[in-house]
């Protein structure tokens, strides 16, 4: 799903809240003489105040009158006046510094089947069930700091099958529960979205490229299983990278590549960014040598 698509849901549904809510008041005006004998005293009431010359209380009462009935006939003054469902762009999807986190929030839901960590089943992993525990754990831990984490950084290594991804899908999980941004891709999801935003015109851009750089945690699963581009891949990847990390935002890198397999594919710079032990916890799920710095 785009983030076009996202912000256009989260429109559309305010859109037909307030539509059913307008359709529900209507009906009650034809249907119900006290309401509508409410309605109208309280209209004109309203008016009074704000021209500075009614009484507020007396305004008070009115409603509180209308809600005893509203309940009386079983009607919940949300169904009227439906509260948005974000708090922060009042569902229109924007704020001043662009698209709300609604909309990223939106478009990872929609796109991922989550796992959660309560649902973890170490069983699958075989013989390296007990490694697979340990860093689920740390990584939970992670998780539950955030984000108020030292570091900014995660690269899982596993090999396929190593239950990398679901780690990885658990920690978006984590973090989208706690309410903050989380955008999961995977590497050919990230390098079809970054050939676009090279190929794209100007104007469209900052919306192709918003969610990686602007959401609390981005998690990119299985690095160096895409089709490696020239001028994008390494371009881009290193883009996203830096300015997340200038940023202090979470960056979840999941991959079965090590440091110099990683060199090698998307350069050094990329590599020692990923595997800087300051900025970065390194881990494996799968019984290898990390090549660390
Ligand atoms: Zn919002």
């Amino acid at each position: 799903m785009t983030t076009k698509q996202s912000l256009n849901f989260i429109r559309d549904r305010r859109k037909r809240e307030l539509l059913d809510a307008d359709r529900l008041h209507a009906l009650l005006l034809e249907t119900q003489p006290e309401y509508y004998e409410l309605e109208k005293q309280i209209r004109s009431l309203r008016l009074d105040v704000l021209k500075g010359k009614g009484d507020e209380n007396e305004l008070a009462k009115l409603r509180e009158k209308r809600l005893l009935f509203l309940q009386k006939i079983g009607i919940k003054l949300e169904m009227l006046e439906p509260a948005p469902h974000c708090e922060i762009c009042g569902d229109s999807g924007v704020t001043s510094n662009g698209y709300c986190r609604c909309v990223i929030a939106h478009q990872t839901a929609a796109d991922t089947t989550l796992f959660s960590f309560e649902e973890s089943n170490f069983d699958l992993f075989g013989e390296e069930s007990e490694l697979a525990k340990r860093v689920y754990a740390i990584m939970q831990k992670y998780c539950a700091k955030f984000p108020e984490v030292n570091k900014n950084n995660v690269v899982i290594v596993g090999k396929c099958g190593s239950g990398k991804s679901y780690l990885a899908t658990a920690m978006a999980d984590c973090v989208l529960k706690k309410g903050y941004t989380c955008f999961l891709t995977t590497a050919f999801g990230f390098i079809n979205d970054m050939l676009k935003y090279h190929t794209a015109p100007l104007a469209d851009k900052a919306e192709i490229i918003f969610p990686y750089l602007d959401c609390d945690m981005l998690v990119i699963d299985d690095l160096g299983s895409e089709t490696k581009l020239n001028n994008v891949s390494e371009e881009y990847l290193y883009l996203v990278l830096n300015e997340r990390t200038a940023k202090k935002r979470s960056t979840v890198i999941t991959t079965n590549l090590d440091y110099e397999q990683i060199s090698a594919r998307y350069g050094e710079r990329i590599a020692s960014r990923l595997f800087d032990k300051n900025n970065s916890i390194v881990t494996s799920v799968s019984n290898t040598d990390l090549r660390k710095r």
